[in-house]
């Protein structure tokens, strides 16, 4: 029943989640700020669901508590505050939200491409300490300038459609063949991209292919003169080679978003306490420093609060787990709620022989009207829709699931 579920949002998630979850007629109690760990603790033991941002750590100390924990919402991008492993391995799912901050960052190296051809951040640094310097020479229109996209997915590709709108020709390299949007192209190789842009920005993950992806001698490899953007992870960009390349005046400018070791929180100083190059990369001109604001936007957040908590909806309501960081990936059409002969029926499990053969004896004498089952790791989902179900099998059906050794949850839902 929905009235049951009970869900906790700490660290002041949205408010476009919040409305969706209480839509849905769940009780939903809402703080602030996170929690110390033994009020957490205290909490977490009540409820079903719990929403967090990135300060709320929920360890396996945490977890052991939390025995009535069906689903974590990260209404975030990241998940590290979460041992997604011990969640998986006691049938608790945990969703995230990747990718509702891609038109933000898109937006951002829009204004980026701009700013870096006529040099506005010198300008209006000048201006702030009184000086006047009117210049033309070295700053150009962004028109009919080659844009070379690195990494062509969700930010990628819409920054492409944005580039072109302004008269940008756009070539992408990416290690899977995609789709171009608009009249893009794809290029062969990294080097073949850098040989023609005149603007290279990256939009890879951070992997152990693309660590220091561009240093000295991708540098070199670019057009003279070129700019260099990097709004993707820290670990991408080779500092100091960069700040080389930019000394020389091969790279006529760069914006970047993202470092290899960021401050933790707002006021913190960043200088070569933290990269050992920070008052380097301070000192040159032309170049946009940011704090890794790329999603930072008020509609990324409204965006972030919808996507997850329709995520926790279709998981309460329908065990489904699309999307899901830590569980196999489930997805079946629901049956009619309103039929009360139906039931669904998830069975969550240790990946282990033997176990669809068990539970189909339980299921057997019913007519299963669909059956998915897929694993990850050492957790297996099973996801049954059964018909023809009369008062007490649904119990019966639990009750025998719930006595298999492989079990680590079982929910009907009806
Ligand atoms: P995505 O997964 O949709 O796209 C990444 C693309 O990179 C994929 O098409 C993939 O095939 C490609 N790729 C992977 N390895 C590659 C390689 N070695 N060479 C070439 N291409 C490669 O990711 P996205 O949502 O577009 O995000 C891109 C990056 O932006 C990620 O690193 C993400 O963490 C970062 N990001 C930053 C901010 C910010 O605030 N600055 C916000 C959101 C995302």
């Amino acid at each position: 029943n929905t009235t049951d579920i009970k869900i906790l949002l700490l660290e002041n998630v949205n408010k476009s989640g919040q409305d969706i979850l209480k839509g849905q007629g769940y009780q939903v109690e809402f703080l602030k700020t996170s929690l110390p760990e033994d009020q957490l603790i205290e909490k977490i033991r009540d409820v079903h669901v719990i929403g967090i941002r990135s300060k709320t750590k929920l360890t396996e100390k945490v977890l052991r508590e939390a025995k009535n924990l069906l689903v974590i919402g990260c209404f975030c991008i990241g998940t590290n505050q979460v041992d997604l492993e011990y969640a998986a391995k006691h049938g608790i799912a945990v969703f995230n939200s990747p990718f509702a901050n891609s038109r933000s960052v898109a937006e951002l190296v829009i204004a980026e491409i701009i700013t870096l051809a006529r040099q506005l951040g010198d300008r209006s640094n000048e201006m702030h300490r009184g000086t006047w310097n009117k210049v033309s020479a070295k700053c150009w229109e962004i028109r009919g300038k080659t844009l070379g996209i690195v990494g062509y997915g969700h930010i990628g590709s819409q920054l492409s459609v944005l580039a072109e709108a302004m008269g940008m020709s756009v070539i992408y390299y990416d290690i899977v063949t995609l789709m171009a949007m608009g009249k893009a192209q794809q290029v062969a190789s990294l080097e073949e991209l850098l040989n023609e842009s005149d603007f290279v920005t990256l939009h890879v993950p951070a992997t152990p292919e693309t660590k220091n992806m561009i240093g000295a001698k991708e540098i070199q490899q670019m057009k003279n003169g070129a700019y260099l953007i990097n709004a993707s992870r820290g670990t991408v960009v080779d500092i100091p080679a960069l700040i080389n390349g930019m000394r020389s005046g091969k790279i006529a400018g760069a914006a970047l978003d993202v470092y290899p070791h960021e401050p933790a929180a707002n006021g913190d100083y960043f200088d070569g306490t933290l990269n050992s190059w920070g008052e380097d990369l301070r000192s040159l001109s032309n170049i946009i420093l940011t704090p890794h604001i790329g999603g930072s936007t008020e509609e990324a957040q409204r965006a972030i609060g919808v996507e997850v908590a329709d995520a926790l909806v279709r998981y309460i309501n329908y065990g489904v787990t699309l999307g899901s960081v830590n569980m196999p990936e489930v997805n079946m059409r629901a049956w009619s709620l309103d039929d009360p002969m139906h039931a669904r029926v998830i069975y969550i499990h240790r990946n282990v022989p033997g176990v669809l053969r068990k539970v189909n004896e339980v299921l057997g004498n019913h007519n299963v009207d669909k059956q998915i089952s897929d694993s990850r790791g050492d957790v297996a989902y099973l996801m049954a829709d059964i018909s023809d179900v009369k008062d007490g099998d649904l119990k019966e059906i639990s009750d025998s699931l719930e006595s298999l050794s492989s079990r680590i949850m079982t929910r009907v839902l009806y």
